[in-house]
C-alpha cells in the first residue's frame, strides 16, 4: 500500500468560490466600514436569525469569547458541572469567569454528559450545567432539562460542533437556556473565526452587546467593564457566503461518514457511535471511532502513529481529558470519570472535509484494514 503523496489532515477549511467572496469584498471597500456592527454584519445577523429560527442571536469574534461573555452576562458563578471530554476552551471559559469546573462522566454511546451522573455532583454552590454536543451529537436534552429545572440551574450548551443539527426539526440552539457555536476555520461551517450565541431570554441581548463592545452604551456612557469581542465585516462576509454552501458541506460529510461506516463498521476492534435517532438531523461534522486494542490487534496510539507513515494525520479528539491537563490537575474530581477515560484512550477521529475525494476515503479505509490484519 503506497502512502499518500500529500498529507491528509483530519480536516481542511472549506474555501467558498472566490468570486462570491470578491463580490462582497467590493461592497466592504465601497462602504469603508470594517467593524463595529457594519452593514455586512447586520445583514449576516438577519440571515442567521432566520437560519437558527431565533430572534436572540448574538455574534462574536470567536466562540471562546462568546462563551466567556455568555457566562458573565448570565451571572453564572460558584460551581458548574461540565464534561472533561471536550476542547479546552469549554473549561477555560469557566476559569476566566472564576467559576469552579466540576467534571462529570460521559455516556458511552455519544460521549456527551451522562445525566445519570450529573445529579450526585450538585452542591449548594452549583449554578449551571455546561454540556457539550460533542462531535455534533445532541446531548440527552430532555434529561438535562429536567435536572436543570428541578434544581433551578442554568442549562448551557457548548454547541461548537453542532451547527446545522436539528432535533424534531428544531435547530439545536433552541434547547437549553443558551448555546454557543464556533465558526472557526476548522469547523464544518466557518466565518474564518467567529462565534455565535443563541438564547431564550431576550433580555440578555443588550448585556451581550455591551460586553462585547467595552461596555459602551453610547459615546459617553460605559455601563459595564466589557471586553472587545466583536465580529468584523470580513468575518461576517465569509460567514454569509458560507451559509449558501452549508447544505453541500453537510451532504459531503454525510457521504464520507457513510463510506467509513460501510468499509470499517465490520472491522473487528473498530466501533462507531450508533446512528442518530430518526428525529435528529445530524451534521456528520466528525468521524470518531473507538479502537479496541485486543480485537484490532494494535492500540489506538499505535494506529495513530502508523497512519502517519501513510501520510494520514488522524487526531486523538479528545485526549488527554481536560482534568489531565497541567492547568486543571488540581481541580478536585469527586466521582470516577471511567467512561471518559476509556473513550479518551480509545478514540481516533478520521479525516473528513469537503475536498476529500471519495477515492481517498476508500484508500484511508484500505490502509486501516491492512493494518488490522
Ligand atoms: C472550537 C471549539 C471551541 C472554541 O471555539 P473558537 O471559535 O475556536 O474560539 C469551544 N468548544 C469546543 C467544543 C470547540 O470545539
Amino acid at each position: 500500500m503506497e502512502k499518500f503523496e500529500k498529507p491528509i489532515y483530519v480536516t481542511k477549511p472549506f474555501m467558498p468560490p472566490l468570486e462570491e467572496f470578491c463580490e462582497g469584498l467590493k461592497e466592504v471597500w465601497d462602504n469603508q466600514w470594517l467593524t463595529n456592527n457594519g452593514p455586512v454584519l447586520r445583514r449576516y445577523h438577519s440571515e442567521l436569525k432566520k437560519y437558527c429560527a431565533s430572534d436572540n442571536v448574538c455574534l462574536f469574534s470567536n466562540g471562546t469569547l462568546a462563551l466567556q461573555i455568555a457566562l458573565q452576562g448570565m451571572g453564572i458563578s460558584g460551581e458548574v458541572i461540565t464534561t472533561p471530554f471536550t476542547f479546552v476552551a469549554t473549561t477555560h471559559s469557566l476559569y476566566w469567569n472564576k467559576i469552579r469546573p466540576v467534571f462529570c462522566d460521559i455516556e458511552p454511546d455519544y460521549y456527551t454528559l451522562d445525566p445519570a451522573k450529573v445529579e450526585e455532583l450538585i452542591t449548594p454552590w452549583t449554578t449551571a450545567i455546561l454540556a457539550v454536543h460533542v462531535f455534533g451529537r445532541p446531548c440527552n436534552l430532555e434529561a438535562l432539562a429536567d435536572i436543570a429545572k428541578r434544581h433551578n440551574l442554568a442549562l448551557i450548551y457548548d454547541a461548537a460542533h453542532a451547527f446545522g443539527v436539528t432535533v424534531d426539526d428544531n435547530p439545536i440552539g433552541q434547547y437549553g437556556d443558551l448555546s454557543m457555536f464556533s465558526f472557526h476555520a476548522t469547523k464544518l461551517y466557518h466565518s474564518i473565526e467567529g462565534g455565535m450565541l443563541t438564547f431564550k431570554d431576550s433580555g440578555l441581548c443588550q448585556t451581550f452587546n455591551y460586553l462585547k463592545n467595552f461596555g459602551f452604551k453610547n459615546e459617553t456612557e460605559v455601563v459595564m467593564p466589557g471586553t472587545n469581542a466583536k465580529m468584523n465585516e470580513m468575518q461576517a462576509l465569509m460567514g454569509s457566503v458560507m451559509l449558501r454552501h452549508v447544505d453541500d458541506l453537510t451532504a459531503k460529510r454525510t457521504r464520507v461518514y457513510e463510506i467509513y461506516r460501510e468499509r470499517l463498521g465490520g472491522v473487528p476492534g473498530i466501533s462507531f457511535s450508533p446512528d442518530p435517532e430518526p428525529n435528529i438531523e445530524y451534521n456528520y461534522a466528525y468521524v470518531p471511532v473507538l479502537i479496541d486494542e485486543k480485537e484490532f490487534g494494535m492500540s489506538r496510539d499505535a494506529l495513530y502513529e502508523k497512519l502517519k507513515e501513510y501520510n494520514i494525520f488522524a487526531r486523538r479528539y479528545f485526549y488527554p481529558l481536560l482534568n489531565e491537563f497541567a492547568c486543571y490537575q488540581s481541580v478536585p474530581v469527586s466521582k470516577p470519570l471511567t467512561v471518559a477515560e476509556e473513550v479518551s484512550r480509545r478514540v481516533l477521529t478520521l479525516p473528513t472535509y469537503m475536498d476529500l475525494g471519495e477515492d481517498d476515503v476508500n484508500r484511508i479505509c484500505d490502509v486501516i484494514k491492512i493494518l488490522s490484519e
